[in-house]
């Protein structure tokens, strides 16, 4: 028996962001362990759903692109982001989705490295990654191919036939998270671009887009950032790339003169240009007001708590002999993000059987209980109690039960 050094209720005391769960509209008795898939909803986005449906449509009309600033809505909130993940104004720009947004930053590095003809990434990325990648070689020719490199080790699997390094800076299924400043410098070393995607990263630890002297990145916006299901996503481009780069998406919303509606193209010549067609504008509002439960809170200090949260999770998960039932494929707290992976060939029923207690966590296929932590809403009696409930699962063989066994459409 591992003995407690402080309670739940202590940890919550002294926690500096415990205050902050009112920020969110979140359903009474359940303990959200899936932020990382989908935040919830914060009060502020709900207030201006409100706003942007009834009164700026509404009541304002077409007025409102003017008049609320819709127009300028990628930009500003580009530049929101762009505190959150380390980028100073002007380079990242909030549209489309990240699978888009790849086809985009891609098209463009390939074509700032024009003798070059291989994208690296990992088999292990994401699959809409990889096949964004694959859709995009077919498009190209034979002439092109990607290169599937170990996450270990990247350094040495670099070479200078690489044209542009893709990789996912937290592990969507283990959490384990790669050393961005040291890779890029690494790809740097052998003039390859890189692309980082920030999908686990954004909003949920610090992330230096500049000081790492990263050339491209993309991240999406329902996850840590809670802007909602289906928000739009982000592009990053470092301002020294800027007046090279050229996607071949070419929208209308990307033209250096919108409204001059000439019949031909002529690029913006900043992160603008990655913009294609009508931004949606309803979803890009509430992510805009969701953004601000993050005003007056610094990553570090989410970063610290989602640590905390995690060994305190483990230590529980111990005590309670829960870990006996499951193999923790994460890799150690400095090298992943703010999530935990534990794997179990029942692990799909567990998620279902734990759900139903009102813990949802996500199952990944083909074997991974996946518990993502977010410091904002979460508190350590939350973490106590999902494990109790996890425990009592395993002890009772609960996820044996007909109704828990069966896969539904979304996992
Ligand atoms: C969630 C996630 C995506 C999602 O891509 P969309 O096109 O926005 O649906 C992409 N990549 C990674 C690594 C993800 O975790």
């Amino acid at each position: 028996m591992i003995n407690k050094v402080f309670s739940a209720e202590q940890l919550d005391n002294k926690d500096p962001l415990a205050l902050k769960v009112e920020a969110f509209s979140l359903p009474d008795d359940t303990i959200y362990l899936d932020g990382n898939s989908l935040g919830p909803l914060p009060k502020s986005a709900e207030a201006r759903a409100s706003e942007v449906v009834k009164q700026q449509w509404g009541q304002d009309l077409i007025t409102s692109w003017n008049k609320h600033q819709w127009i300028s809505l990628p930009q500003l909130v580009g530049d929101k982001i762009g505190n959150l993940v380390g980028a100073k104004n002007g380079q990242v720009i909030c549209c489309d989705s990240i699978s888009i947004n790849l086809f985009k930053v891609l098209s463009a590095a390939l074509k700032m490295r024009p003798g070059r003809k291989v994208i690296a990434t990992t088999r292990g990325n994401f699959p809409t990654d990889i096949y964004m990648v694959q859709g995009l070689l077919e498009l190209l020719g034979d002439e092109y191919s990607v290169r599937y490199i170990d996450e270990s080790n990247i350094g040495a699997q670099l070479s200078d036939d690489i044209a542009v390094l893709m990789l996912t800076q937290v592990n969507f299924r283990t959490g384990l998270k790669l050393d961005m400043q040291s890779i890029t410098a690494l790809a740097h070393d052998k003039n390859i671009l890189t692309l980082w995607d920030l999908a686990h990263s954004a909003g949920a630890f610090p992330v230096c887009l500049d000081d790492c002297d990263v050339d491209f990145a993309v991240g999406c916006t329902y996850k840590y950032l809670n802007g909602g299901p289906g928000a739009p996503a982000f592009i990053y481009v470092a301002e020294r790339h800027q007046a090279q780069y050229k996607q071949p998406l070419s929208g209308w919303m990307g033209h250096s003169a919108p409204f001059s509606f000439s019949p031909d193209y002529a690029p913006d010549s900043t992160v603008k240009q990655n913009l294609c067609g009508t931004p949606g504008v309803i979803g890009m509002s509430i992510l805009d007001a969701a953004l601000d439960v993050f005003d007056g809170v610094s990553l570090k200090a989410i970063d610290e708590k989602s640590k905390k949260l995690q060994a305190f999770f483990i230590a529980e998960a111990k005590r309670a002999g829960v870990l006996d039932y499951f193999s923790l494929v994460s890799p150690p707290i400095d090298v992943r993000g703010s999530q935990l992976a534990l794997a179990h060939d029942e692990a799909y029923a567990i998620c279902q059987a734990w759900i139903a207690e009102g813990v949802i966590a996500d199952f990944r296929a083909p074997n991974i209980l996946r518990i993502g932590f977010a410091p904002l809403y979460l508190s350590f009696t939350n973490v106590e109690k999902a494990v109790q409930t996890l425990s009592d699962i395993m002890v009772e063989k609960r996820y044996e039960n007909a109704t828990f066994q069966q896969r539904q459409s979304v996992t």
